[in-house]
């Protein structure tokens, strides 16, 4: 029995972010969201067999005159197309969504993304509900309010910013992601204790297995936590023009990786940025900002944590310097980096040596 854990976030868009197992099964929760007679439940084909079924029951409990849809895509990154995107336009029309509809995400973050965009473009904005059902999407991208999907020239290209009408994580929903998934969103967890919480980072490194075998509370406690920092950075800065930044530590290496090795294979995002941090906090430490034995505590906390640290050996440093000089934040500046200081304290480096670079 773990009682929901509240994150109240936004202070021209409030919304709440209620975390906790067994939440997909809250109508009444579900229902207080809902402002209209309809809603489309948009998920992925991996999601929705899993938890469709639980979602709309319990709608249909706490709401019985509700007008609920389903638009189910299929799985994966490649998925997050504006082809896509379309027909969840298509699927709102066809209910006859009106301008108090409701899409309601069920899934991972391309599900999040794509469906927010969705709802950010229905008659220039309905509500959206994110029911995020990976770890990724209930500490990152179900809070912010970027929504977004991939064009062929890159990914995130197309999108708007519409934040949440709310966010809903059931964590029992974890204990079905593959195991690989879970780290990954660990890593991200880890990268916010990295960047502005050291008691955080600490407190992670003690619970590292509980939060590995799936422990309801922890995980619930690590969401929240993240989700904190996640909101408090993006209101301080919603626009990117400085702290948010900070949340790119370890991607810029990461989204190097990422392009270099191809999407669909290799590293997924959270490995990636895994090695980002690492190289992140050995670059800092060759330019004399963090010391060797924080670099060396960091990297060992991501290998406990099941974490790779390492580029893979297949990878060239030249073919990832010349993806960084590519990577659309490092444009105007130079090499932009996020660079560490310690536990806890991060910061935006611009014109970053190249050399430096290429040797981590
Ligand atoms: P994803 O949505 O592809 O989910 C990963 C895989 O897990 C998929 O195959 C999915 O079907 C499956 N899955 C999801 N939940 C499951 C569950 N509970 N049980 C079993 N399987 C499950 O990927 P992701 O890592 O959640 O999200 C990545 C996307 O998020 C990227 O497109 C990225 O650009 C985006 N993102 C957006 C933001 C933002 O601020 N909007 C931030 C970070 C990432
Ligand atoms: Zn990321």
């Amino acid at each position: 029995n773990v009682p929901p854990r509240i994150v109240d976030v936004g202070a021209t868009a409030p919304y709440r972010i209620s975390i906790g197992p067994g939440l997909l099964d809250d109508g009444d929760l579900l229902a207080t969201t809902l402002r209209g007679r309809h809603a489309l439940i948009v998920s992925d084909a991996n999601v929705a067999p899993l938890y469709a079924d639980r979602l709309e029951a319990a709608l249909r409990r706490a709401k019985p005159n509700l007008h609920i849809a389903r638009h189910v895509v299929a799985a994966g990154e490649a998925e997050k197309t504006l082809a896509n995107f379309g027909t969840v336009i298509e699927a709102l029309a066809a209910l006859g969504a009106t301008r108090d509809a409701s899409v309601i995400a069920l899934g991972g973050g391309v599900v999040g993304d794509m469906a927010g965009f969705a709802a950010a473009c229905w008659m220039r904005g309905i509500d959206c509900v994110q029911v995020p059902s990976t770890l990724l999407a209930m500490v990152d991208s179900s809070v912010g309010g970027k929504t977004a999907v991939d064009i062929p020239q890159g990914k995130n290209l197309v999108g708007a910013f519409h934040p949440p009408r709310a966010v809903i994580a059931d964590t029992g929903m974890l204990h079905t992601l593959p195991p690989r998934e879970l780290r990954a969103g660990l890593a991200e967890v880890i990268k916010y204790g990295a960047i502005i919480d050291a008691s955080f980072l600490a407190w992670l490194e003690a619970h590292c297995d509980g939060l590995l075998a799936g422990d309801d509370a922890l995980l619930a406690d690590a969401i929240a936590r993240s989700c904190q920092h996640k909101a408090a950075i993006t209101e301080r800065d919603p626009f990117e023009h400085g702290e948010r930044a900070l949340l790119n530590f370890g991607h810029t290496f990461g989204h190097a990786i990422e392009a270099e090795q191809g999407y669909a294979e290799g590293l997924n995002h959270g490995e990636a940025v895994a090695v980002g941090m690492v190289l992140a906090a050995r670059l800092s430490q060759a330019l004399d900002m963090a010391t060797r034995a924080d670099a060396d505590h960091l990297q060992m906390l991501l290998q406990r944590f099941g974490l790779p640290t390492a580029i893979p050996a297949s990878l060239d440093a030249d073919a990832l310097l010349a993806r960084m000089r590519l990577d659309k934040k490092t444009q105007a500046s130079g090499l932009r980096f996020i660079l560490w200081d310690r536990a806890g304290a991060a910061s935006v480096v611009a014109d970053v040596d190249e050399a430096a670079v290429l040797g981590v």
